[in-house]
């Protein structure tokens, strides 16, 4: 069962402000991303290879399917013939073997870098410094990956109440997207800035995100965190 008067509220405010709505349907079942797919929604959101594969082969094939997960590099061959955008690409080992796969299916994919902006070590991405070395020092080499799109960026604010951290990591990020917007590279169009979730997605808004991704919201709780 999906909250179907949330959803209908959240994507009419999310139209008016131009953001897309990614609906993180992880763990959830196929029925109820039917439905929501019955409501109009296109973009879903998965984290798990294996199950975005079962998911991809039983629905409609007009979903755009977009891999928010952490990615492992001998994984990208199950998803590369569909996948829609890739969000979490957190090195240049990855973007190498996502160009391979998508070359092998005569394709180009989408991307987005993630950037490391939460307080907490454990999460995922690139650092600033990461991120200069792969669109100056090493430019030759991302422009060498002609099967890949970079469109933009990703990142998970820290997992607090704190509001205002939340903001400045969002802000932070914010800064990065507009300092590599235009980024003179002919595989790199920046232009989709991912952030914000269930618990952040307004304040995501605020800062300038364009995409964002919300799952508890619109299908309920999940019985495991991931
Ligand atoms: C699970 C997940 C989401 C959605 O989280 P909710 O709090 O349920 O909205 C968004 N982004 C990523 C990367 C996720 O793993």
């Amino acid at each position: 069962m999906i909250k179907k008067n949330t959803y209908t509220a959240i994507i009419k405010d999310l139209t008016e402000k131009g953001v897309t709505l990614v609906a993180v349907s992880k763990t959830k079942p196929q029925e109820s991303i039917k439905e929501l797919y019955d409501l109009g929604q296109r973009d879903f959101g998965e984290n798990y290879v294996q199950e975005l594969v079962d998911k991809q082969a039983q629905l409609p094939q007009e979903i755009h399917w977009h891999f928010i997960g952490h990615l492992q590099s001998n994984k990208v061959k199950y998803i590369a013939s569909f996948v829609h955008l890739i969000h979490g690409v957190d090195s240049y080992k990855l973007l190498v073997e996502i160009n391979k796969q998508a070359a092998k299916n005569n394709r180009v994919i989408h991307v987005l870098l993630q950037v490391h902006i939460a307080q907490e070590e454990t999460k995922f991405g690139l650092d600033e410094n990461e991120l200069d070395q792969m669109f100056n020092a090493n430019q030759n080499q991302l422009s060498a990956l002609q099967n890949i799109m970079v469109e933009g960026f990703m990142g998970m604010a820290s997992f607090t109440d704190n509001k205002e951290q939340v903001r400045k990591e969002f802000k932070y990020l914010k800064s990065i997207f507009e300092k590599y917007k235009h980024v003179q590279i002919a595989n790199c169009k920046i232009q989709t800035l991912s952030m914000g979730m269930s618990g952040d997605y307004l304040i995501a808004i605020e800062e300038g995100s364009n995409m964002v991704r919300i799952g508890s919201l619109i299908f309920g709780e999940r019985n495991y965190i991931s």
